[in-house]
């Protein structure tokens, strides 16, 4: 068995273009499986639609308990207005760091696990064994993942590392997701009559100013702090010299674990209901959160200890993941944590690196956690 470079997967990948939209992720993800099936793993590829390629990857599973899993997204965002300063998809180097677009977020993540993954394999095969669940789509409402979950492609697993850009610190979790469409109608009259119309933008102006009173059902959460609520963007009127009769904004709240989305939104419809407008939700990423005293958590804490200056305290993670939608395709209450080398400040940002010191130690940790796991 070839022994897998993480470093130099890294590379090979970011030479993948799979820039989302519109993605194109299946050369990249038969690269993958290739090397994952020769490493004798069994893999299934999974396409929510043309191109669109996910692979789940597994090896072993003696029943002694559930498999660990680890995933990752192999799409990218655009590269932005700004010029690059190196190649985005050369996988150029400069002392430690690797330059590309999906460097950080998240491609040396993904060849973290599988240099681990490949290393262990042998060992692994007769074990309880290792679940990698490659995504494609992510960056755009998780699409990729939620397609494996709603059509039941996920096995039970019993462990979930989500290997995002964190600097080799392990989260605990992230908040949730929900963003909301309201709109008003009114009735258009020329703009020099507006008594005989019915100002669709006034309606909305009051129910933003309603929604500066909206409580959340639970103010803040011990590790993640308080829900929000933002006003993204309003649009409404044709022209100037008429009174316009429709207005829209979308709203982004970010939850915290005992807000029910469903809920949420009957709440936004209730309260904004007496100003005429009507509330939809239009992108939907429940919360993902591990009680930090977990016995696996206290695990990857103890092993994530010498890179992170000392026994990590328990913190979530800004962004939101696919972990959400993967967990519920694993059918429940397993626990996750997000961990990778990549930089979460540099993700989706001009000029994206990895440090590679960092790419190594996420093998050594990600080693670490499939052998403690499994056993082996
Ligand atoms: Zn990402």
């Amino acid at each position: 068995m070839a022994r897998i470079d993480a470093r130099t997967l890294t590379r090979e990948l970011l030479a993948f273009n799979t820039i989302n939209p519109p993605g194109m992720e299946r050369a990249c993800a038969r690269r993958l499986g290739a090397i994952l099936e020769e490493a004798g793993y069994a893999v299934a590829y999974h396409e929510f639609a043309e191109t669109r390629t996910s692979l789940i990857a597994r090896i072993g599973g003696n029943g002694a308990r559930l498999p660990i899993c680890f995933t990752g997204h192999i799409d990218t965002v655009p590269l932005g207005a700004a010029p690059w300063s190196h190649d985005a998809f050369a996988g150029e180097t400069d002392g430690d760091r690797v330059y590309g677009r999906g460097s950080t977020d998240m491609k040396s993540g993904i060849a973290a696990f599988i240099a681990a993954a490949v290393e262990l394999a042998p060992r692994t095969a007769r074990s309880p064994g290792v679940m990698l669940v490659i995504t494609a789509g992510e960056e755009i409402g998780c699409e990729g993942a939620r397609f494996l979950a709603d059509r039941q492609l996920l096995e039970p697993a019993g462990a979930l590392v989500i290997a995002e850009p964190t600097a080799n610190y392990p989260y605990i979790g992230h908040k949730g997701l929900a963003w909301f469409e309201v709109e008003t109608r009114g009735v258009t009259a020329h703009g020099s009559m507006p008594e005989v119309g019915d100002n669709a933008i006034v309606k909305m102006a009051h129910a933003i100013g309603d929604l500066e009173r909206f409580r959340f059902p639970i103010e803040s959460h011990a590790v993640m702090g308080k829900p929000t609520l933002n006003v993204g963007t309003i649009r409404g009127g044709l022209n100037t010299n008429s009174v316009p009769d429709e207005a829209r904004i979308t709203i982004d709240t970010r939850t915290v674990p005992g807000i029910d989305h469903v809920h949420l939104c009957k709440s936004l419809a209730a309260l904004l209901a007496p100003r005429g407008a009507t509330v939809r939700k239009i992108v939907d990423c429940a919360p993902l959160y591990t009680e930090p005293d977990h016995e696996w958590v206290q695990r990857v804490f103890a092993a994530c200890a010498p890179y992170s200056g000392g026994k990590p305290a328990p913190k979530t993670i800004t962004f939101s993941t696919d972990g959400s939608d993967l967990k519920r395709g694993f059918g429940g209450a397993i626990p996750a944590v997000v961990l990778g080398p990549g930089e979460p400040k540099l993700a989706h940002q001009t000029d994206e690196w990895a440090s590679m010191d960092r790419i190594d130690q996420s093998v050594d940790l990600f080693r670490t956690l499939m052998r403690d796991w499994c056993s082996v």
